[in-house]
């Protein structure tokens, strides 16, 4: 399928064309031949898959242009507004269609200024609403969409969002998106769209396909050195490192400083422009890691990310969603990859069954099976390096007092000491190891398709009997668990 398959103006086709897209997304492909019949919508769909183009070119599409608002967009964040306004301005622009940002913390002037040169106005709630209240802008927009609501109703705006449709006309389409569809959504759907229809793309749609997700089973206080050879094996060009609490960010963010990356922290509670300085940094390449919370990275949106760690499991399926879906956008593949202690592989598993993907388990590499990943890279790297003069000379020199082969071998070294890998040999637990203790996990939750043993577990009857349950009866589970955080907390 093209975009040409839909009904769409030339002039946002031809901005299609220069954005470079060349296939519809699947939410795209579903949405937006509903959304040209003038159809109501609720659509779910993970970030990263297209959500801004399935609303925004088909509405845009059906613009006038007659110098009056005709669409309202309202979005959880202000990155979200600049990042969706700067979109729309892209499938806008040959058809003459300006957009307006709107959102907090800034002055009115400029933004009311705008709003009456605009087509489109794409705001964040609260100050929308502000506007709307004091009589500072009257809207009269017919298309009307509330883009990443469950992000919105997780910040509490609700109430905002209701009052607002209170100043918006009653002949309007109106469109939702939303990652994740709970009930607050449902119901917020029923009050404001009109026959809607829905729109929802599978979970193997959205989140398999582009992003392999792994997980690693380590001791508590594993976490630390499981976390940077992972990074250091992977080798991540960018990557999101997740979090539960903003002392762990910070912690995490002094660790990974030492050990070398560059690394900044995102919070909750960042100053808005120290935030956006970050961002950019992240963007630009000069910051190669993230250590976030979940508050702070949404409504993140940074192409390019290459894989999402998840330092610690997150609370629910939904934040795992959210998180994952840092990575693989725009079409490029990614990697997630999940640290989780015995102890959370019923959460784990209950995940990989509330996603409807195969999360895949591994072992972290050793210290070796990374050197030797390094060394390969080395050679590589060798074979495209031009000898210069300097280093003719330095040979010579060199050769006043030792053999070439000695040379060779102390410059090999050299560069070598550059690439070393750190840490202990062996981390986590083995495949096996981690097989029975997910057997056990399951048995315990009396699952009845657990309880059939399985075949390839032959002479670990001893591992078997030393393992949790036992530990449980003496209470030593607790109490491991409690050193190791510890332990981790202090780094
Ligand atoms: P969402 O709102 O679902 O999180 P976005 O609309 O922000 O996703 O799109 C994510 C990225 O994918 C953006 O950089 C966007 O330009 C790009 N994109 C969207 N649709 C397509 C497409 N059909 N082909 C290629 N890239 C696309
Ligand atoms: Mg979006």
């Amino acid at each position: 399928m093209k975009f040409t398959d839909f009904n769409l103006k030339d002039t946002i086709l031809a901005a299609v064309t220069e954005a470079g897209f060349t296939e519809p997304s699947p939410v795209q492909k579903d949405a937006i031949p509903l959304v040209l019949e003038g159809h109501d919508m609720i659509a779910q769909a993970q970030t990263g898959t297209g959500k801004t183009a399935a609303f925004g070119l088909p509405i845009m599409s059906m613009m006038k242009g007659d110098g009056s608002v005709e669409g309202l967009v309202i979005v959880p964040t202000r990155e979200l507004a600049m990042q969706v306004s700067d979109e729309l301005f892209r499938f806008g622009k040959l058809s003459g269609l300006k957009t307006a940002t709107v959102y907090g913390g800034t002055a009115y002037g400029k933004q009311i200024e705008r709003i009456k040169q605009a087509s489109i106005v794409v705001a964040t709630p609260g100050r929308l609403q502000d506007l709307l209240m004091s009589g500072k802008i009257k809207l009269n927009p017919h298309f009307v969409v509330l883009d990443e609501a469950d992000e919105m109703l997780d910040m509490g705006f609700l109430d905002e969002i209701k009052n607002i449709f209170t100043f918006l006309p009653k002949e309007r389409q109106t469109l939702m998106f939303s990652a994740t569809m709970p009930k607050g959504i449902r119901k917020l759907a029923e009050q404001i769209l009109n026959d809607p229809k829905t729109v929802s793309i599978t979970k193997s749609e959205s989140t398999n396909s582009k992003i392999t997700q792994y997980y690693y089973v380590v001791q508590e206080r594993e976490r630390d050195d499981a976390l940077v050879r992972l990074i250091d094996y992977k080798n991540p060009d960018k990557c999101i490192i997740f979090c539960r609490m903003k002392k762990e960010v910070d912690r995490l963010v002094a660790h990974l400083t030492a050990q070398g990356f560059k690394v900044s922290g995102l919070h909750g509670d960042m100053e808005q422009k120290q935030r956006e300085v970050t961002i950019r940094a992240f963007k630009q390449g000069g910051i190669d890691i993230f250590v976030a919370t979940d508050v702070a990275a949404r409504g993140l949106d940074v192409n390019d990310v290459t894989h999402v760690f998840n330092y610690h499991i997150p609370f629910d399926s939904e934040s795992y969603v959210h998180r994952i879906g840092r990575t693989g956008r725009g079409g490029k593949t990614g990697e997630a990859i999940t640290l989780v202690s015995p102890n959370e592989l019923r959460t784990i598993k209950r995940i990989e069954k509330d996603v409807g993907a195969k999360l895949i388990t591994q072992v972290i590499p050793t210290r070796m099976e990374v050197q030797n990943n390094r060394n390969d890279e080395l050679i590589a790297k060798i074979a495209q390096i031009q000898i210069t003069d300097k280093a003719i000379e330095l040979v010579k020199t060199l050769q006043h007092d030792l053999d070439i082969v000695t040379i060779a071998h102390l410059l090999a070294s050299m560069v070598q000491s550059e690439i070393s890998v750190k840490g202990k040999d062996h981390i986590g637990l083995g495949l096996e190891e981690v097989e029975l203790l997910i057997e056990r996990a399951m048995q315990n939750r009396g699952n009845s398709g657990g309880g059939r043993g399985r075949g390839n577990y032959r002479g670990n009857n001893n591992r078997r009997r030393s393992g949790g349950g036992d530990r449980n009866k003496h209470g030593r589970n607790g109490r491991s668990g409690r050193n190791g955080g510890q332990g981790s907390n202090r780094g």
